[in-house]
């Protein structure tokens, strides 16, 4: 009996010592290769990136080190507050620790592969974001008012193709994940040696059909231990898909949101927005209104002028009368695209088109449009 004990233990620990060993394989090697009667052993896997994980994620990789919780705040506050680039930075973290860490997690920065700068102070980025893929970030500095916006991207193309936008002519090439959203935050603020007072989630894509991932990336943004950008400082825009509106509402997202109008009559707007058809512009309205009065604040409606499209009284007219039924402020933006012949408003046809529809009494912004000579203005987001 007493035998068999002992034999039975030595044999537990002996499969015990296989299996470590087996672990141990798979952690460190990811592809064996027999070439040649000699046996290679190759690591494949990427380590995960830091960047883009929220404190709640963090938590869970602290905790599989059996290192106490709140390491996770001190890795959340030096990646966002302090942006560190590096795990040697965390001077707060055991050696041991970040040793142990950076067998399978680093920090990883985007990779630039063109910045363009305009005379307007407008530079524009594009980044690598994995095979074959790129996206573009646009920095907007605007000095007297010591505002510094950064224009990110939340897709690789988009699957719209409004007519009047540069990006929808691209492939559409796949979500950003929330470490290439916030990754370009920060490759952007170590390019400028500056830091971004606002974030518009205006550049490539579209976001509410990346929901989860940009949501995320403005929590982290917004959090007072990581970027600490207010909520305000932080406008997500939508072409108008409505169930991420809804979703948005539901949630009770704090962050300012945009829908870009673009036509104020619902057979013409289906003419410039595809989105159009699967949520027609009175569906889209409902939800704009729902949002107003359930989180008690305004909503945005960028409209981009495009003479001979969707400018004159009549157009006006609707949109005073849209303007009227919403909580609303309306950003005039002239379009930068000449698609189809279209031209740019002059200066006169935005003044005039403006004071038709100031009788709406809602607040109208004419949006700068900086960086058009880099083709990093609003719609040219096309890689070029
Ligand atoms: N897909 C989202 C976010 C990206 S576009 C959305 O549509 O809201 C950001 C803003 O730029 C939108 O308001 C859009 O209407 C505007 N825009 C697109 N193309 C433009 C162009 N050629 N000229 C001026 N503004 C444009």
């Amino acid at each position: 009996m007493f035998v068999e004990f002992q034999h039975l233990s030595l044999e537990v620990n002996f499969w015990n010592e296989v299996f470590n060993l087996f672990k141990f394989f798979l952690n460190k090697v990811d592809n064996i290769l027999l070439i040649n009667s000699k046996l290679y052993l190759k690591r494949m896997t990427l380590k995960q990136n830091l960047i883009g994980l929220n404190l709640g994620d963090l938590e869970k990789i602290v905790i599989e080190f059996s290192e106490p919780k709140f390491r996770a705040k001190q890795i959340f506050e030096g990646l966002y507050q302090k942006r560190y680039s590096k795990l040697e930075q965390f001077s707060n973290l055991s050696k041991k620790f970040l040793s142990e860490l950076s067998e399978n997690y680093e920090i990883k920065f985007l990779e630039v592969n063109k910045h363009l700068k305009s005379k307007d102070g407008t530079e524009k980025f594009t980044f690598f974001v994995g095979e074959e893929k790129e996206v573009e970030a646009v920095w907007i500095p605007v000095g007297d008012e010591e505002r510094k916006t950064i224009c990110i991207s939340s897709q690789v193309g988009c699957t719209l193709s409004c007519a009047f936008c540069a990006t929808g002519r691209l492939d559409f090439k796949g979500n950003l994940k929330p470490s290439e959203i916030i990754g370009q935050v920060l490759k952007v603020e170590e390019l400028v040696s500056d830091k971004a007072t606002n974030i518009v989630f205006m550049g490539m894509g579209e976001p509410m059909h990346n929901y989860n991932s940009v949501i995320k990336s403005a929590h982290i943004l917004h959090d007072k231990d990581a970027f600490n950008l207010g909520a305000k400082r932080i406008t997500i825009s939508t072409a108008g898909v409505v169930t991420g509106i809804e979703k948005f509402i539901e949630n009770k997202e704090p962050f300012n949101f945009a829908i870009s109008l673009n036509h104020s009559d619902k057979e013409k707007r289906k003419t410039i927005m595809n989105v159009d058809e699967k949520f027609p512009l009175e569906t889209l309205l409902l939800a704009a209104r729902n949002f107003t009065k359930t989180l008690g604040r305004k909503i945005t409606f960028e409209y981009v002028m495009i003479p001979e499209i969707n400018m004159g009284t009549e157009n006006a007219k609707k949109l005073v009368k849209i303007a009227r039924s919403v909580n609303c402020k309306i950003n005039l933006i002239p379009v930068n695209t000449d698609f189809h012949g279209w031209r740019r408003p002059t200066d006169e046809e935005v003044e005039i088109f403006k004071s038709q529809i100031k009788e709406s009494n809602v607040p109208i912004m004419n949006r700068r449009s900086p960086g058009k000579e880099i083709n990093g203005a609003c719609g040219m987001l096309a890689l070029s």
